[in-house]
């Protein structure tokens, strides 16, 4: 069998030798026949620079794209898994938080007949607060989800060549990977591993983006939260109307009385943010809408090892 890595790299120039030393150790120690494909992800330092120099000191066993500008890691994993021609993909991070020993694990479940072979990383060594909002955003977002989205669990894992097909077969244009693999389905296994800490260079995660990614698994994969805005709306409907009435019967028995000035202000602001909250949800709808019509690629490609078939010299 040929077994495909795939590695998204962004400004990953720090580690790219070391991760591309230690990944080759670990498999040519497994005697399989396999193939890396870097996808440089329109990185500023030299991480081209330092793939090409990896595509020519390991010609046959190396292939890598380059996009033309950052794309980000959704489109750089898709990019990779088209690239990729073994009957078994793996896709794993270029800082070695992903420690390439565990493909011998992987590769043994794989053989028992696994289509998703999944690592779960704990949450050791995360920072206590990270740890404790991501549980908390899982344990909320599958309530609202039709998939179910594990914590620890993300890219790091391997699929059978059914696997990748079914995922290359999701055309949307907006891709959050961690609920599509597990939209596929298929036999999947889990186990554990201990967090690495990153080898060298930064994390390119925010609190922002952390926000935007949690926001991304919520609107993802179906329209409940817009389903959950109706339901808000009528539960405070139902709420104005006994108000009102409770406030007519006041009115009947004791005679007008002037009502408090927090209560209207705290009313007022409240409703009005919830009603921006859910125009932003239809907006984010919507938004994803207007991304799917415009039919754009993922992303462009502007160098790749080896050459794409079409961009060969036509005959004079
Ligand atoms: N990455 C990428 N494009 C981006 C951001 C990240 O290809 O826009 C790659 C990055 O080079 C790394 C992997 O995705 O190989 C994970 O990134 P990072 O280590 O920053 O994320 P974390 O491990 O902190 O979740
Ligand atoms: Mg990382």
């Amino acid at each position: 069998m040929k077994l495909s890595i795939v590695v998204p790299c962004y400004n990953e120039e720090a580690v790219l030798s070391r991760f591309d030393e230690t990944l080759r150790a670990v498999l040519g120690s497994l005697a399989v026949d396999y193939e890396l494909c870097y996808v440089d992800d329109g990185s500023a330092d030299g991480t081209l620079a330092r793939l090409r120099g990896l595509a020519q000191q390991h010609r046959g066993t190396t292939r890598y794209l380059s996009f033309s500008r950052n794309f980000g890691k959704e489109p750089a994993i898709l990019a990779g898994l088209r690239a990729a021609t073994g009957d078994a993909v793996i896709l794993m991070d270029a800082d070695l938080q992903h420690p390439p020993c565990l493909i011998e694990t992987m590769l043994d479940l794989y053989q028992l007949g696994h289509d998703q072979v999944v690592a779960r990383r704990s949450r050791t060594g995360d920072r206590r607060l990270r740890a404790t909002l991501s549980r908390l955003y899982y344990r909320a977002v599958n309530r609202w989800v039709d998939v179910e989205l594990t914590d620890g669990v993300g890219d790091f894992r391997l699929l059978s060549r059914k696997a990748v097909d079914a995922l290359l077969s999701l055309p949307e244009y907006h891709r959050f990977s961690k609920g599509l693999f597990s939209w596929i389905g298929f036999d999947t296994v889990t186990f554990d591993y201990r967090n690495a800490a990153r080898e060298a260079g930064e994390t390119k995660w925010h609190l922002g983006s952390l926000v935007d990614y949690g926001i991304d698994g919520l609107l993802s994969f179906n329209c409940r939260p817009l389903r959950r805005a109706i339901w808000a709306g009528l539960g405070l409907a139902a709420l104005a109307a006994g108000y009102t009435l409770w406030i007519i019967g006041a009115a009947l028995a004791g005679g007008v009385t002037v009502p408090g000035y927090v209560t209207l202000v705290a009313i007022v602001v409240g409703l009005g943010g919830l009603q921006m909250v859910m125009l932003g949800l239809i907006g984010e709808y919507i938004g994803r809408i207007y991304y799917e019509a415009k039919r754009r690629p993922h992303f462009l490609v502007k160098e790749s090892n080896p050459p794409p078939a079409t961009a060969a010299v036509p005959p004079p």
